[in-house]
């Protein structure tokens, strides 16, 4: 697999706004955006809108996740298609057990991480489970 956790925790601002990258010259969209298309190398990129539904591709539980996300033990990381374009999120309300690739998947505004010593808590995007299949 090409995706990692480290790659997701290094680029988890974009994930603020859900935001991907569209390139003017070939017309793919990427997540998360930058500043050279990673298709056809045109430096010609718009932001755009991801969907908010998509398909869990695959995932990966990890037991043990980075200091602030303790309490989110077992953390799952999603590999997730939005209608073509694929990013890395963690999925949310759902146990190791219940999750299975192939899955509808909706974002969510959730609580990413909480700083108690600074008062700081992040929020941004996670995947749940898609409301239609419960
Ligand atoms: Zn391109």
């Amino acid at each position: 697999m090409e995706y990692s956790v480290p790659i997701y925790w290094r680029n988890r601002i974009s994930y603020y706004r859900l935001i991907g990258g569209k390139c003017k010259s070939c017309g793919k969209i990427f997540f998360p955006p930058q500043n050279t298309c990673p298709y056809c190398g045109s430096g010609n990129i718009e932001p755009v809108n991801l969907p908010r539904k998509g398909r869990l591709l695959t995932y990966t539980v990890s037991y043990n996740p980075p200091e602030g996300y303790k309490l989110q033990t077992p953390l799952i990381i999603g590999l997730i298609d939005l209608r073509g374009t694929k990013i890395i999120a963690q999925v949310t309300d759902i146990s190791p057990g219940e999750i299975s690739e192939g899955m509808e998947v909706e974002a969510v505004v959730r609580k990413i991480r909480e700083d108690r010593t600074a008062g700081l808590i992040q929020y941004g995007y996670k995947f749940r489970p898609a409301i239609s299949q419960r």
